[in-house]
C-alpha cells in the first residue's frame, strides 16, 4: 500500500485495538488512546523508509518489514522514556503508549503490504516464510483512498468522543472488508501487468 493507504489501515486497527482492550476491562486514558490511534498512523510509512535506501543496497521490504524491526524501535524507546521518568523527568508520553504505538506502526504495515504482490517476509532471516495474499496491487487507488478515508473517519470518531460504540467498529470491519473485497475486483479487472 502507498502512505495515504498505510495511514488509514493502521489508524483502524489502533481504533479496533483501543475498543477491545476497553472492552476487556483494559483502562486506557484518553490521552493514551489518542497518542496510540494518531501515533501509530502518522507512523505506518516509517518501514518504506527502504525504498529512500535502496541506493545504499537496502533492499525493499527487507529488513524494516520485519518483526525484529518493530523490536528494534518498540524497546530503546521505552528503556529511555522509562530511565528518564525514573530519574524523575517526567517525559509527557508514557514509555508503554510510545513503544506499542511504535510496535503497531511497524506491525500493521507488514500486514498491510502482505495483501499486495511483493512477498513480506517478517520474521527474516530466523524464518524464510513469506506472505503474499497477491489481492490487488500496492498502488490499488481504490484501496489507498478507502482506507485513508475510512481511517480519517475513524480518528474523527475517536476525538469526537465515539470510543466505546461497537456500531463505529462494526462499521470498521464491514467498511474493510469490502474495500479489499472492490480493491480486489479492481485489480482483476485492471489485469496484472505491474506486479508489486
Ligand atoms: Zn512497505
Amino acid at each position: 500500500m502507498e502512505s495515504s493507504g498505510h495511514f488509514g489501515f493502521t489508524a483502524t486497527i489502533s481504533y479496533v485495538l483501543i475498543w477491545a482492550a476497553r472492552h476487556a476491562g483494559i483502562r486506557i486514558e484518553w490521552w493514551d488512546g489518542a497518542i496510540f490511534i494518531l501515533g501509530s498512523a502518522f507512523l505506518a510509512s516509517i518501514p518504506d523508509i527502504d525504498i529512500r535506501l535502496r541506493r545504499v543496497g537496502v533492499r525493499h521490504r527487507g529488513f524494516t518489514h520485519t518483526v525484529w524491526f518493530a523490536l528494534l524501535l518498540a524497546v530503546p524507546a521505552y528503556v529511555i522514556l522509562d530511565y528518564l521518568s525514573k530519574e524523575g523527568l517526567q517525559p509527557p508520553l508514557s514509555p508503554l503508549t510510545v513503544s506499542l504505538t511504535l510496535a503497531l506502526a511497524v506491525l500493521t504495515h507488514i500486514a498491510a503490504d502482505s495483501l499486495n504482490y511483493q512477498r513480506v517476509r517478517p520474521l527474516a532471516p530466523l524464518s524464510s516464510a513469506g506472505i503474499a495474499l497477491r489481492l490487488f496491487r500496492s498502488s490499488n487507488a481504490l484501496a489507498n483512498a478507502g482506507f485513508f478515508l475510512m481511517g480519517a473517519g475513524l480518528i474523527a470518531a475517536y476525538f469526537y468522543g465515539v470510543t466505546d460504540s461497537v456500531r463505529a467498529v462494526q462499521a470498521a470491519a464491514i467498511g474493510s472488508s469490502l474495500i479489499i473485497a472492490l480493491a480486489t475486483l479492481l485489480d482483476r479487472a485492471q489485469g496484472r501487468g505491474r506486479r508489486r
